[in-house]
């Protein structure tokens, strides 16, 4: 076998199956040498936040750790990820540098510089697998992108289906001569002082064997997925999310696995068709950061440039502790401050609740979430908050404001989620859970509660917070 390998590079590909690039260079001919580099450069402010790092971390001791079993080593660099590359490929001489595509506007910039500045040199290569359709494949009638993802979806659902997913290969050839490579502990990945990342432990298992286990799962709950999915005190949602976008596991795979078991189970069906429309989702964000790679910055539409968005860091910081004194809007942020994670009907609340009754811009919510969800995605996220804050392609209008009252009523309507956490709000009875200040006082002083002592007071008061909201708009109009 000739000496010069191919470099597998690793990004948010995370997994040894169905992994294209991997199993073309296993079956090259040439030794394979595993690469992931820890880049914080190219991204610009879009590098991973404090809670994506610690997934990273774990995600990459149990790549480090399938490849270690197949006998190879995962060499760590890092620094900006062409010189890296540039420098691999110069002290190994390596005869080919293969990927996975990234859909990222600084993802894609990368992507063209290797093959200019390497594709004469060696072979250079990138492989699909990330997603279940490229994002350029997909086409209205007219030839364009689509800006709505009902037609978007049926025309995905028109496509060929996906390849099925291909295994881990079965023997790899590795790169025999010692590389510098970095000590993962040393990239400080994991928070230390103060470490808040105990409730990422007992939630998570980062890596390719943890996904697989998620989505097994989850088969035994798809049948209720239709039904569950909305209610963030119930188990219904596969929380797949940290798992698909550090690609530790494939939308391929998830896709193939979910259709057989519809095929073999009619109940299952309804909650499977479900289930894949909401991948259809991330597919759909993906397909607009690619045709509009300024949506994590810029409204995707017009006439929102004028906005009398408030500076408000006293409400922002209510708003990221979970002490805004709306129960189900602290629920979701202290959920996501525990777990890295929130359920996407509260993601919808806390979101609206910031744009909307605080007035505060969009992206200081999307900056919050970066640093704050294991499942930060670049796409999903810019997608999420202008789908909130009503500039977004296919969004919800701004003057759709969540009462967060009703919406905790309908979405949580035992109160299992708010009594999670928001335990000292726990006794009080579900009537009025969701509006603790329409209690009376001996029913507060049974629960044991104290507005603003022991739970704080709401620092909007809902109506006249929707009438300046809608204001808001209507000077944003005019001017
Ligand atoms: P499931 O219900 O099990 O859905 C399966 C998969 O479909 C998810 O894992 C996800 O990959 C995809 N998906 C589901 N809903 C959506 C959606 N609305 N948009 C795009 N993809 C979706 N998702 C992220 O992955 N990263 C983010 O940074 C992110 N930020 C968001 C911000 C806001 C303001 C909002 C409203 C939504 C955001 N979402 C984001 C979408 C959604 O909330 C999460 O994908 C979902 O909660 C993940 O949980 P799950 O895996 O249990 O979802």
């Amino acid at each position: 076998m000739p000496t010069a390998p191919i470099i597998v590079w690793f990004r948010q590909d995370l997994r040894l199956s169905d992994h294209r690039a991997l199993k073309q260079a296993a079956s090259a001919d040439r030794p394979v040498l595993p690469v992931y580099i820890l880049d914080d450069e190219s991204p610009g402010d879009w590098r991973p936040g404090g809670a994506s790092r610690w997934w990273l971390h774990h995600s990459l001791k149990s790549l480090a750790d399938a490849l270690a079993d197949k006998g190879g080593t995962l060499v760590l660099r890092r620094g900006r990820s062409d010189e890296e590359l540039a420098r691999l490929i110069e002290e190994t001489g390596a005869a080919g540098l293969y990927w996975t595509r990234g859909y990222e506007p600084h993802a894609q910039e990368l992507e063209k510089k290797l093959h200019r500045e390497f594709g004469e040199r060696l072979e250079v290569k990138r492989f699909g697998g990330a997603l279940l359709f490229e994002p350029e494949a997909i086409e209205t009638g007219a030839g364009e992108p689509f800006k709505v993802f009902t037609p978007f979806w049926k025309a995905c659902l028109r496509e060929p289906e996906p390849p099925e997913p291909r295994p881990r290969p079965g023997k790899l050839d590795f790169y025999a001569k010692k590389i510098r490579s970095d000590k993962l502990d040393d990239w400080d990945l994991l928070p230390t002082r103060p470490d808040w990342s105990g409730g990422l432990e007992e939630t998570w298992t980062p890596g390719e064997n943890g996904a697989h286990r998620r989505l097994r799962d989850f088969l035994n709950r798809v049948e209720d997925y239709g039904e569950d999915r909305d209610r963030p005190g119930i188990a219904g949602t596969s929380g797949l999310s940290p798992h698909l976008h550090h690609g530790e596991i494939s939308p391929r795979q998830v896709w193939h696995t979910l259709r057989r078991t519809a095929a073999g189970d009619r109940a299952a069906a309804k909650g499977v068709e479900a289930y894949l429309r909401e991948l259809g989702w991330r597919e759909f964000c993906y397909h607009l950061l690619h045709h509009w790679p300024g949506i994590p910055r810029q409204p995707f539409r017009d006439g929102f440039g004028n906005f009398p968005w408030r500076s408000d860091p006293r409400g922002l910081k209510a708003w990221q502790r979970g002490r805004t004194g709306f129960p189900i809007v602290d629920a979701g942020m202290r959920e996501l401050w525990h777990t890295g994670w929130m359920h996407n009907r509260v993601r919808m609340i806390v979101a609206s609740f910031l744009v909307k009754h605080l007035l505060i811009r969009w992206q200081r919510g999307e900056e919050w979430f970066w640093d704050t969800l294991v499942d930060a995605d670049l796409a999903n996220n810019a997608c999420g908050w202008q789908w909130v804050a009503g500039c977004g392609a296919d969004a919800a209008p701004y003057f759709r404001i969540f009462n967060p009252m009703l919406q905790g009523k309908k979405f949580d309507p035992d109160g299992a989620y708010v009594r999670r956490w928001v335990p000292e709000l726990e006794s009080l009875p579900d009537k009025h859970l969701h509006e603790p200040w329409s209690a009376p006082a001996e029913e507060l002083k049974k629960a044991g509660v104290e507005l603003g002592k022991t739970y704080p007071e709401p620092i909007v008061d809902h109506a006249a917070a929707r009438q300046r909201a809608l204001a808001a708009l209507k000077e944003s109009k005019q001017g």
